[in-house]
């Protein structure tokens, strides 16, 4: 979901880590952290909420070493806390790993490590990779090593990278399905590794891009392959000849074709970590705090959405009315603030927003919220003003939208609206099967009846006209 960048070779590796996570800040993150490893030893720095927190730590403490990897986090397990950051490390603080992505299965593989005495220090999904690679390392396996003998263990999308002082100046990292890129960087005597291209630009444009179930293991003279089930795989060596303009553009010739192109990971971003496997529960992260009781009381809802935000809530529409059984209405919010709204007691107001910087739908906020609405905002941009403004939040996880028609964001609006939908169903017990089959039979009674059967004919006659 975020960003990933390594380093290893004969400079310096903080300044090339802090530069390249300056390139990938424009996905958006809410915490980020590097760990470098020199002599033995591995030295973690982290910080929450922006990159400028990180790199006042690292003025602070500037860690010499020439093997490093860094992470930008959009939390999906944890909050996002310092303690929450990447890297994470193992027991004995002298193995790392960073992550984007979800281990679907990190509870099975966490339960039998604890029981073994590994210590955990955070909440995430991730740390469970970095105590079962610890374990095989204890076993005399170098890192690659110890790294294939895990990656096939772990379930979900994953893209990982892992440095440790037991086998210095390595860097092993892997894909597992589709959670953002692997990109490996060829210099001269020194090899570099990102999630996206803007990261590697300054330093080459030599590159080799990990596909699902690839592994790669890169020092500072060398880089080998290994498919995750162990044999010795040939990558192409690629040339990036986009300038870095183009390269934000991921070599698409405009914006509006690139985020065409990334609808299928927004969507796949914005559902990661929010279905639970087991029960197929509908479960959201600490931003949305409405509790069950609130949800039962649900009277009504609003939607405020401007220009496509507004067609979203539409079909958000829809799917609360068929799945949770709550009114709704949907209200263009440039006109909600003049026409004084009635709020009832209990009322959501959902606000819909990519940038959540729309100053139409912060004054409908701004009026629902003075008449006691509890407010919810459906927002792409995290920390904006919507999402601060806010009781509840659920963001879209779509990255950075720049063409003003809006496409990738649209698409996460839907399948978050639908998550929303089924979340409060679930809630409030209206989307059992028996529940959705006696709609469903009401709706075939009154398709049945001459009132439903004239109203058929004549719009029929009228589309026929
Ligand atoms: N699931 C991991 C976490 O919550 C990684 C999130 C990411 O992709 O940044 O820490």
């Amino acid at each position: 979901m975020c960003g990933i960048v390594g380093y290893v070779g004969p400079r310096e590796a903080l300044p090339l880590l802090m530069g390249g996570l300056r390139r990938l800040e424009y996905r958006g993150y809410d915490s980020a952290g590097v760990a470098v490893q020199e002599n033995g030893t591995l030295e973690i720095l982290r910080a929450e909420g922006k990159l400028d927190n990180l790199a006042a730590i690292v003025t602070k403490h500037p860690t010499p070493g020439h093997t490093g990897i860094g992470h930008t986090r959009w939390a999906t397990h944890g909050r996002p806390s310092e303690q929450n950051a990447h890297p994470h490390v193992d027991c004995g603080g002298v193995t790392a790993v960073i992550h984007n992505g979800i281990i679907e299965n990190f509870e099975m593989l966490k339960a039998p490590l604890v029981a073994k005495g590994h210590r955990f220090t955070s909440e995430t999904d991730t740390e469970v990779a970095v105590h079962l690679l610890e374990d095989e390392l204890a076993q005399g396996s170098t890192l690659d090593e110890a790294a294939l003998a895990v990656l096939p263990r772990l379930e979900g999308a994953a893209a990982l990278a892992f440095i440790s002082a037991k086998d210095p100046g390595k860097i092993v990292a892997a894909r597992i399905s589709n959670a953002g890129g692997v990109i490996v960087g060829y210099g001269e005597g020194e090899n570099f590794l990102a999630s996206d291209a803007p990261a590697l630009l300054e330093h080459t444009r030599r590159v080799s891009f990990l596909d699902h179930g690839e592994v790669a293991i890169i020092t500072k003279d060398s880089v080998s392959f290994r498919a995750i089930t162990g044999e010795k795989i040939d990558k192409k060596i690629e040339t990036i000849t986009w300038d870095p303009i183009a390269a934000a553009k991921s070599g698409y010739k405009h914006f509006l074709l690139k985020e065409i192109n990334e609808q299928p990971r927004a969507i796949s971003d914005t559902l990661l970590g929010r279905v639970e496997r087991s029960s197929g529960r509908v479960v959201f992260d600490d931003n949305l705090k409405m509790d069950d009781a609130f949800v039962r009381g649900i009277p009504r809802i609003s939607f405020v959405a401007c220009g496509t935000a507004s067609y979203a809530a539409l079909v958000g529409k829809y799917l609360i009315e068929r799945l949770a059984r709550i009114p709704c209405d949907v209200e263009i919010a440039s006109e909600y603030r003049y026409r004084q709204p009635a709020v009832t007691k209990g009322q959501l107001v959902v606000a819909v927003t990519q940038s959540g910087e729309t100053v139409d739908t912060l004054a409908a906020m701004e009026e629902a919220k003075k008449q006691g609405a509890r407010l919810l905002s459906v927002v792409n941009v995290v920390g904006s003003q919507a999402s601060r403004v806010s009781d509840d939040v659920i963001y879209l996880h779509a990255g950075p939208e720049i063409s003003v028609a809006s496409t990738k964001a649209y698409a996460a609006m839907l399948v978050d609206l639908y998550l929303f939908a089924i979340f409060l169903g679930q809630r409030r017990g209206t989307t059992c099967r028996r529940s959705l089959m006696r709609c469903s039979e009401r709706s075939r009674r009154s398709a049945r009846s001459p009132t439903a059967t004239t109203r058929r004919a004549t719009s029929s006659s009228s589309v026929a006209g």
